[in-house]
């Protein structure tokens, strides 16, 4: 399936702050700046992360408004290509220092805008980690809820059925569930995934010091949850090349490829970033990799659906020509 899934959405006509101008900080403010964020995680008791298309830009995947992003060139008349598909892409440093970030203890919650599935591909665990707008890989039961990540992108987007059943026994054996399977993209009119949702937000709030990478923070709720810590006390830190709609609010902001920022901040922290060997094939908390499903207690039914508005742009616009949806990853 092609990286430039937005094309397999419905049709979105508010792009807007696509291709704003990047900005880099100079080496010595950079190596300044992560120097900074690591003396705020180590004073920190509670991390969560964020993380958005641009953690991903490095493996091939494209952002949204990045100066190569979907968006930005198809305003410019121009048609992306990609060299890469969601199952060969590699996870990225970034991922792989989250990863590891997790293991020590440090990183305790992870919330990604990301649909590539990388996260769970570079073994994070998926207790730690809400999904906010799905992910490639995964399906769920209509029926049961039962989750299962595969090894291939699952061939749908939208929720809608992949045309496999689930296969989950009954209590006591006597037959499969044989609930239909959804995938777990998100389209523009879709409702958040709820224990994502509410495991983000929980984690939010306890949180004394969010981190978001890669993202421009314009997209609702995902791009506020870091707000949630800010307004119980806690630290903002900002790591994108272009602005944010929260700059405003970031404690520390760094403007730097989050690969580099990723390297010197595990260096500062006497920290490997682990060397990815393949997705994950074993059990990992109450995720199975393969077919094997996943109890998510979900209701892949969602019995209600949030309205998600597209907040206004980085200028504040006042009004919006449309009031849009869920957005998938932005950059
Ligand atoms: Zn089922």
């Amino acid at each position: 399936m092609s990286v430039n899934y937005a094309a397999g959405l419905s049709a979105y006509a508010d792009k807007e702050c696509c291709g704003l101008p990047e900005i880099f900080d100079s080496p010595e403010e950079l190596h300044q700046k992560v120097k900074e964020l690591a003396d705020m995680i180590r004073k920190a008791s509670y991390v969560v992360v964020h993380t958005g298309a641009g953690i991903s830009t490095s493996c091939g995947i494209p952002d949204f408004r990045g100066p190569n992003g979907v968006w930005t060139l198809e305003e410019k008349g121009l048609n992306p290509k990609f060299d890469t598909t969601f199952e060969t892409a590699r996870p990225s440093a970034t991922h792989m220092g989250l990863l590891q970030l997790q293991r020590v203890g440090i990183l305790k919650f992870l919330v990604s805008q990301n649909v590539d599935g990388l996260h769970v591909r570079s073994g994070f665990p998926r207790d730690y980690l809400a999904e906010l707008h799905g992910n490639m890989f995964v399906e769920e039961c209509t029926k049961c809820g039962k989750q299962y990540v595969r090894d291939d992108v699952v061939g749908t987007m939208g929720l809608k059925p992949t045309g496999r059943l689930c296969h989950v026994p009954k209590v006591r054996g006597l037959r499969a569930c044989r609930g239909k399977l959804t995938d777990t993209i998100l389209d523009w009119e879709d409702a958040l995934p709820d224990k994502d949702l509410t495991l983000a937000h929980e984690a939010c709030r306890k949180a004394d010091l969010a981190i978001t990478l890669g993202t421009s923070l314009q997209i609702k709720p995902s791009g506020n949850l870091p707000l949630l810590t800010k307004r119980k006390g806690g630290k903002l830190v900002i790591v994108n090349l272009q602005p944010t709609k929260h700059d405003r609010y970031g404690d520390l902001r760094i403007h730097g490829y989050v690969d580099e920022v990723m390297t010197q901040l595990m260096q500062h922290l006497g920290l490997e970033i682990p060397v990815w060997s393949g997705p994950p094939t074993k059990l990992e908390s109450k995720e199975e990799a393969g077919d094997h499903p996943i109890d998510c207690n979900g209701d892949s039914g969602s019995a209600h659906i949030k309205k998600e508005e597209k907040d206004d742009c980085i200028e504040e616009k006042p009004h919006l020509p449309k009031r849009a949806k869920v957005e998938a990853t932005i950059t």
